[in-house]
């Protein structure tokens, strides 16, 4: 029994034959496999660093030397199948999100989207409830943009919003540089609390995402429409919503659990 506990042993048997001078006890045991090496092939679009960091985040347990456990070898596959359906994805806030406008565009009166560059954001400073004319082109792909138009050109501060922008949520003052999206990271945002709440909010989008679906076959992508919040954790409007489920290959999908935004949004603290 006491040999049995280490843990070291998959089998153990007993056998006990007679000696010249007394009885022979035997042990036949078998030795639990130990892992010797670790290798990952054919893996492009995650870093072999990122998925021992998300092992070691998530107790994986998989580590060299360790006991070989069939268990803990498919714990591993989860963990890697999320990280590959979540990295298979383009990352949305690649450019400046589209700005929701409500006005006139081509002689209609309506809301519209218009994708302003950074240069003419930097130059105009624009914010919620600025009125603002200029010039622009409908987006080649409807598919691909959550702006209805782009190219934006003559841009022109008409008027200034009045005041200062009131306390947030929702927050309306000037949105800050590209990078700083960048920088703070997000998290999935429930759709309907987008649109009903954060729409005219600097630290909500919504953008399209492109998918992988099968990381054998890069080429082939898929879109869809999701949207995020950039803003502080402690946001009281905040409401994340269902997790979304990554479609992958042979009709299987796969689930971004919590831990995906938690991973990308660590860095700040409930009020950054
Ligand atoms: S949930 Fe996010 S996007 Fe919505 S108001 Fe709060 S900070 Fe802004």
């Amino acid at each position: 029994m006491a040999l049995w506990n280490t843990g070291y042993l998959d089998d153990i048997r007993l056998e006990v034959q007679d000696g010249k001078t007394g009885k022979i006890v035997i042990f036949f045991v078998r030795e639990k496999k130990l892992i010797r090496a670790i290798t990952y092939k054919g893996l492009h679009s995650v870093e072999q660093s990122d998925i021992l960091e998300a092992f070691q985040k998530q107790k994986v347990g998989l580590t060299m030397d360790s006991q070989y456990d069939p268990v803990v070898i498919k714990r591993a596959e989860v963990v890697i199948q999320q990280m590959l359906a979540a990295h298979g994805r383009q990352q949305p806030a690649r450019r400046r999100a589209p700005r929701d406008l409500r006005g006139e565009a081509g002689g209609e009166a309506r809301e519209f989207a218009v994708r302003i560059g950074p240069a003419g954001q930097a130059k105009h400073a624009f914010r919620a409830g600025d009125r603002v004319s200029g010039a622009a082109h409908p987006v080649a792909d409807p598919e691909r943009e959550t702006a209805q138009l782009y190219k934006a050109s003559a841009l022109r501060l008409l008027a200034r919003a009045e005041g200062e922008p009131p306390p947030g949520p929702p927050w309306h003052g000037v949105p800050p540089a590209l990078e700083m999206y960048r920088a703070r990271g997000h998290r999935r945002l429930d759709a309907r609390t987008y649109e009903a709440k954060c729409r005219t909010c600097i630290w909500g989008c919504r953008m399209a995402v492109e998918m992988v679906i099968d990381q054998w076959k890069p080429e082939v992508r898929e879109h869809r429409f999701e949207t995020f919040c950039y803003g502080p954790k402690s946001c009281a409007l905040y409401r994340a919503g269902p997790t979304r489920k990554v479609p992958g290959r042979k009709g299987m999908s796969w689930e971004e659990e919590d831990w995906v935004d938690e991973e990308a949004t660590g860095h700040r603290g409930p009020d950054e």
